[in-house]
């Protein structure tokens, strides 16, 4: 499992698609910067979630809010006094973690059990294995499940009373150690807010304090009525929006899975209260299949329901991804009360609400909120589709299985030599083809060579010009996850290749 995800971050530098920040005065920790593939990639995943967002559905517009908000803000949405992580510091090593992320990590060493125990049991029953039914009643793995159950719940609670003496109470009684030094002696638990603060103004007297926004969500929140009025949109209905948001996260070495900077896709739905409930369940199940979509395996994906509720929810899940460390948090659904808008009625004195027609009356509607990190959904298909293939007669490759629409090359155009006019022949295609999507072009070394640098770089198809091509006018096209190849026409690539790779 570490190997395999040092293998993603080593293969995601060589590869052009993340570089830890400023690196070359040795890095910022937790800041990563996207290279000239892992921008495309990221952009792609952008996009095909705005679609599936904005453009599908009528009922929700998108914004783009800027990244300064009034101070007042985070005061009305709770985040100056509440956005806190519990912190707990070991006094051997002097190094500081999160007291939550602590025990939730002792608690996923079960999972990694189960792991085991359905791998053995599948191996040793073959094609008649119920993994359902095994995960149901399997004595061993009914009480990892229930160990683990019990450390989370006990957390929960424990967090949700503020209870900081418990959580540390909880980590010494399941011995938990620095996983660096192995020491258990560690300080009390303390809350560390957050927010990174900034100054607006230019004379250090009249200079306003700021915050860089933690999430984007507020943006929406103060634009409900903008949108509505000059939308002219009717409850039920949503704001999306794509931007960065920014914690000082405690924690390092999560790779892009964790960092103090990085960007969010959140959509805002508004809706009437007390329907609040329906709308959750639709929104669980529209963005389960919005990830299923992307073919990753249905069983990566899981949701958690969430014990501990935040100050604002009614009901929380999560849906979670199974990264290379195990299942975490990819995405949150949120029932959301009308607690943000009503808190910002509050706080700014202006009203906050929809006159519906249909009851004749106002009131502050509901909202129902999907938020999921673009960055962590970015390595959740990168770590995906990273593999290592066994070719047999002791050959493999290193393919990178990306969806094919979110590839950030749709296809390498690759003559079979430097000469003969195969070059100028291939610069033509790639002259046609780039008008509807990214092409590279390569002639150095072998084909061969060029075909296994495409397959990690995640290219899904490459296509080779050779002699047949200058009389016939057709290709080989090849497609990375099978190798196959087959011959088409010149004039076939576009509309073939647009098919797979169209969002
Ligand atoms: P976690 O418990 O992992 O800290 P959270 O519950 O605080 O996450 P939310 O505030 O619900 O997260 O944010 C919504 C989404 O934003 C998360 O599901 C995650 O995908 C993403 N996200 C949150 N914090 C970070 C971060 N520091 N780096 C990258 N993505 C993040």
């Amino acid at each position: 499992q570490d190997d395999q995800f040092k293998k993603v971050i080593s293969h995601a530098k060589e590869y052009g698609y993340i570089f830890q920040s400023s690196e070359i005065y040795d890095g910022l920790s937790a800041i990563y910067d996207y290279g000239q593939n892992g921008s495309e990639l990221k952009k792609n995943i952008r996009e095909y979630w705005w679609k599936a967002m904005v453009q599908m559905h009528d009922n929700i517009v998108g914004i783009d809010a800027a990244i300064f908000m009034h101070p007042t803000t985070w005061k009305a949405s709770g985040h100056v006094d509440a956005f806190n992580d519990p912190l707990i510091d070991n006094k051997d090593s002097k190094k500081r973690y999160r007291a939550d992320v602590l025990v939730e990590d002792y608690a996923a060493k079960y999972d990694t059990k189960i792991d085991k125990e359905v791998a053995k049991a599948a191996k040793r029953f073959g094609d008649s294995f119920d993994k359902e039914q095994f995960l149901a009643t399997n004595p061993r793995v009914l009480k990892y499940t229930e160990e683990r159950d019990a450390i989370l719940k006990r957390l929960g609670q424990s967090l949700e009373k503020e209870d900081l003496a418990d959580v540390k109470a909880l980590i010494e009684e399941l011995g938990i150690a620095d996983p660096d030094t192995g020491s258990k002696n560690w300080t009390d638990v303390k809350q560390f807010n957050l927010m990174f603060g900034t100054k607006l103004g230019a004379s250090a007297e009249s200079a306003t304090d700021l915050y860089l926004r933690p999430e984007t969500a507020q943006g929406i929140f103060v634009n409900f009525l903008n949108v509505q009025k000059t939308g002219r949109m009717k409850i039920p209905f949503g704001i999306a929006q794509t931007g960065k948001a920014f914690r000082n996260e405690i924690i390092a070495r999560q790779f892009i899975f964790r960092m103090r900077e990085f960007e969010q896709m959140e959509m805002q739905f508004f809706i009437k209260p007390g329907t609040q409930q329906e709308w959750y369940d639709y929104w669980k199940e529209t963005r389960l299949k919005w990830h299923l979509s992307l073919g990753l395996g249905s069983d990566n994906y899981r949701f958690h329901d969430h014990e501990k509720l935040a100050h604002y929810a009614d009901a929380a899940a999560d849906i979670e991804f199974k990264f290379p460390f195990g299942f975490k948090e990819l995405e949150g659904i949120h029932s959301r009360t009308d607690f943000d808008l009503s808190q910002h009625e509050q706080f700014s004195g202006k009203k906050l609400q929809y006159f519906d027609p249909e009851e004749n009356k106002n009131y502050v509607p509901y909202v129902l909120e999907t938020s999921i990190g673009l960055d962590r959904m970015f390595l959740a298909v990168f770590s995906n589709a990273l593999q290592e293939e066994d070719l047999g007669d002791g050959k493999s490759r290193t393919v990178l299985k990306l969806p094919a629409v979110l590839a950030p090359t749709k296809a390498a155009i690759l003559p079979l030599v430097k000469k003969d006019g195969l070059p100028e022949l291939s610069k033509k295609i790639v002259d046609e083809l780039k008008w509807d999507f990214n092409v590279t072009y390569d002639e150095k070394d072998a084909v061969g060579r060029r075909y296994r640098r495409q397959d990690a770089a995640g290219t899904p198809f490459c296509i080779t010009v050779d002699h047949q091509s200058l009389e016939d006018n057709t290709v080989t096209i090849r497609h990375r996850d099978s190798m196959e190849q087959e011959r088409v026409a010149i004039a076939e690539l576009r509309d073939m290749i647009l098919k797979e790779v169209d969002m």
